[in-house]
């Protein structure tokens, strides 16, 4: 498991598994979907990404807010966070992902086995 600061699994993410599609019309749906949700212009290009604790990540895995307050605070991930429990940043981001999910092509794009 490749674990992030906000405990999300990377090698569940599409954006980590579209290296291993060679699929280019699942790399075109995957832009547009997730453009859709971040309400921005985003490219096929710019979907590749090594897990949120490498160099190479996706743009809005950069620096986010629950990876800075981590390094702040010096824990691994939110898990080890004695705040976890009732923190804002950490629960909004869960809501926001859960009413998401099915838009991010979350589980979806997967590693062929
Ligand atoms: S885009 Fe990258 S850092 Fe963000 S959840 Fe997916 S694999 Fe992890
Ligand atoms: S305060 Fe919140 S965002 Fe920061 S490490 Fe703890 S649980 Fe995570």
């Amino acid at each position: 498991m490749l674990q992030s600061y906000c405990g999300q699994n990377c090698e569940q993410c599409p954006v980590y598994n579209l290296k291993y599609i060679d699929k280019p019309k699942t790399g075109g749906l995957l832009a547009k979907n997730w453009s859709a949700v971040f309400k921005t212009k985003l490219t096929r290009k710019e979907f590749y990404c090594e897990g949120c604790k490498s160099q190479n990540r996706f743009v809005f895995c950069r620096d986010c807010e629950i990876e800075l307050c981590c390094i702040d605070k010096g824990v691994k991930n939110c898990a080890s966070c004695a705040k976890q429990k009732d923190c804002p940043t950490y629960i909004s981001f869960w809501e926001w992902f859960n009413n998401n999910k099915q838009n991010l092509m979350w589980d979806k794009v997967q590693k062929p086995s």
